[in-house]
């Protein structure tokens, strides 16, 4: 460890620590240097923790709010899966309750196709979701904020 009488040695401008000037780094964003190689953030290449925790939280706030319309567009389809539904059962087991020009629609007769259509785009959509809500955790745990700070997703 270099001390304050090393001629060769440089302060830290985070914690100011006399380092060796081969131990430190420049951070790529806000530019500061040098830095002890302690600060360099091991996620994030040439970038101080401070500056990646700060990147990290941008990219969760994007994240978060991907996460959150998604659950909406969800909502949206399970909505539109049970409208389908329904038409499809009545049409199927209680004929005579529909209108015989709703019945003979073109799209309610073949209800089922955008039924299944509505059910292969709600998986497909949830494995998406999931994923991303994977990230978002990934990410918060990566941060680790203080858990008051951490916005949680249910
Ligand atoms: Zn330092
Ligand atoms: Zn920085």
């Amino acid at each position: 460890m270099a001390t304050r009488t090393d001629a060769q040695s440089v302060q830290c401008a985070e914690c100011g620590q006399y380092i060796d000037p081969f131990k430190s780094f420049v951070c790529k964003s806000c530019r500061r240097k040098p830095l002890c190689l302690e600060h360099r953030d091991r996620g994030m290449r040439g970038m101080c923790q401070k500056c990646a925790n700060r990147e990290r939280r941008k990219q969760l706030h994007d994240l978060q709010a991907g996460v959150k319309s998604m659950k909406a567009f969800l909502r949206f389809i399970e909505f539109l899966f049970l409208v389908f539904a329904v038409l499809f059962s009545t049409q199927r087991f209680v004929p005579d309750a529909l209108p015989e020009y709703i019945a003979q629609n073109p799209i309610v007769k073949y209800i089922y196709v955008p039924g299944i259509l509505c059910m292969v785009g709600l998986v497909v959509v949830y494995f998406i979701y999931l994923s991303q809500k994977k990230a978002v955790n990934d990410l918060e745990a990566e941060i680790s904020m203080p858990a008051s700070f951490a916005p949680r997703i249910r």
